[in-house]
């Protein structure tokens, strides 16, 4: 039988999840206001920034810390504050807490101690990214961080290749040039927008494809970015330009010619006739 309580009345605790402005502070809504100043503890992924939050909002709580890496430990410690009666909401760096960011495992664990959890409503990067992207936004996939190392990188990219829904990444500056470049050559020269610095006073949304945003300069690309893609589409559309430019990645990567025109081939889904002849007269000449 499934035991049922509605999250704000009945006698189970309740962890409240807080998301934090990913910028702009007057983001914290009043209602978030109000579950903080009720709480008696606030735990957080980095106790330093959720301090330097709460103090401008002229708030005092005690915090836990809690993060990645000591979320057992924490988690035990937060279950046994609810469990005798005290209010704790739980808070992130950025966004909301579980995306991307630390809070999975302790919403899993109060749920597996009868806790029940409950959400604010506030910003998080990858919604704000894709409503003003332009794409698609009637079906999405959030990848949030691929993997650094390259292969890995490369081998993820893959997998995403025949996804049709808009894809949403979130990516750190060093890397962004690095990573739109991978995109461009194993997902195709798609549409696509960078958002970088969102409800902040440089917000800046960028569009155009894959290749033309990877070559932006470096330095014009500081702060926080969400990459969103356009999903797969009719690779038989795929313009000569998109594969020329995938060529140039492969043999820049290291790839012989023939070695190239064939990966190209695989990663585009494209003939083999066509990526050769256009191999021949972009590079053979
Ligand atoms: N939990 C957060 C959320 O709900 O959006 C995500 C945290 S994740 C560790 C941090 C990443 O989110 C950044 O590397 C960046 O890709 C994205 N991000 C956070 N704030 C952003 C902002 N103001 N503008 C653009 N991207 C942002």
């Amino acid at each position: 039988m499934i035991e049922r309580e509605l999250n704000f009345e009945g006698t189970s605790p309740i962890l409240y999840l807080i998301p934090t402005p990913i910028g702009n502070l007057s983001e914290w809504s009043p209602r978030i206001l109000s579950l903080v100043e009720e709480a008696d503890f606030v735990a957080a992924e980095d106790t330093r920034n959720a301090s330097s939050l709460l103090s401008h909002f002229n708030l005092k709580k005690a915090t836990i810390s809690c993060h990645e890496h000591n979320e057992e430990e924490a988690g035990a410690k937060i279950v046994e504050l609810l469990k005798e009666g005290k209010k704790v909401v739980y808070m992130s760096d950025a966004g909301y807490p579980g995306i991307s960011d630390p809070g999975e495992r302790l919403v899993r664990r109060c749920l597996g101690e009868g806790i029940k959890v409950s959400v604010a409503s506030g910003p998080s990067a990858f919604a704000n990214a894709l409503v003003v992207s332009g794409l698609s936004t009637k079906h999405f996939h959030f990848e949030g961080f691929l993997p650094a190392k390259e292969s890995e990188r490369t081998a993820r990219l893959h997998q995403l290749i025949k996804n049709e829904d808009t894809l949403i990444f979130y990516e750190a500056p060093h890397r962004i040039l690095k990573t739109l470049i991978a995109m461009a050559a194993t997902l195709g020269d798609r549409k696509a927008a960078l958002c970088r610095e969102l409800t902040k006073a440089h917000e800046e949304i960028i569009r155009g494809s894959l290749s033309e945003l990877a070559l932006l300069p470096e330095e014009s690309l500081r702060g926080e970015m969400v990459i969103v893609v356009e999903g797969y589409f009719n690779h038989e559309e795929i313009d000569d330009q998109t594969i020329a430019f995938a060529l140039k990645e492969q043999l820049e990567y290291g790839l012989r010619g023939k070695e190239a025109v064939k990966r190209v081939c695989e990663t585009l889904d494209v003939k083999k006739n066509r990526v050769y002849e256009i191999y021949l007269k972009t590079f053979e000449r």
